[in-house]
């Protein structure tokens, strides 16, 4: 099987670029964000507030989440629920880097994330992919970009669904993001050692895509 693996810090563009390198390749694209997210929300719905909670261990072992996918698109299954729509909302964003800092909570997805590789090729995103989840990935892309333009970004996707935000709240936001993604004792945030860096600050996204698969191909072609 091969895989692709995706790293980077919230808003860089990770999944909008794994989502169109999965299709170009026809490989199945996972998106190990919406995993995290799903514990954060499952948490939330059994009032846990924060990682010293004495419940965890036990609350974990009632946790199931899977995926599936609808006309290419993934959908996670939390305990026989499709939550996918209820897990892109900051505050969950906000809760998935708290909650993904706690160690079983991270071998519990992990392992689930392998055992995907291990049966499809995939192209994989999320901050620990090339480091820890896929340290033998094929491909590895550290994707990046200025935390000014990541809001922006970020900001713009919230206004064009109609929602109210201040770019100023999703800056700041994400920096602290960013800082408690890098600074967690287990799998922080790292650019791998042999990740291809790309910084989409000034680039849009079919630049960025093309420059990707460029990359990937000549990866592709040093391998066979
Ligand atoms: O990528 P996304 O914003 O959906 O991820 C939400 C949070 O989940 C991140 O801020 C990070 O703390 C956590 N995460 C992680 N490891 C991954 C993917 C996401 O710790 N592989």
């Amino acid at each position: 099987m091969s895989s692709i693996a995706i790293d980077g810090p919230a808003g860089a563009g990770k999944s909008s670029i794994a989502k169109a390198l999965s299709k170009r390749l026809g490989y199945i694209y996972i998106d190990t964000g919406a995993m995290y997210r799903a514990v954060a929300l499952f948490f939330v719905e059994n009032n846990v507030s924060d990682g010293t909670d004495s419940r965890i261990e036990s609350l974990l072992e009632k946790l199931e989440i899977s995926i599936k996918y609808e006309d290419g698109a993934q959908k996670v299954i939390l305990n026989g629920e499709d939550v996918t729509g209820k897990l892109r909302l900051e505050e969950i964003g906000k809760l998935a880097s708290k909650f993904s800092a706690i160690g079983s909570v991270r071998e519990k997805l992990v392992a689930l994330q392998r055992k995907l590789a291990q049966k499809e090729n995939v192209v994989m995103d999320g901050r620990d992919i090339a480091t820890t989840v896929l340290p033998n990935a094929d491909v590895k892309i550290f994707l990046t970009a200025k935390p000014h333009t990541r809001a922006l970004r970020r900001y713009k996707e919230l206004l064009e669904k109609g929602m109210e935000a201040d770019i100023n709240d999703i800056e700041a936001d994400i920096i602290k993001r960013d800082e408690r993604d890098m600074n967690r004792e287990i799998s922080p945030l790292r650019q791998a050692t042999d990740a291809y860096v790309v910084d989409s600050s000034d680039k849009d996204l079919d630049d960025t895509l093309t420059e990707i698969l460029f990359y990937v191909k000549r990866k592709f072609d040093e391998r066979s």
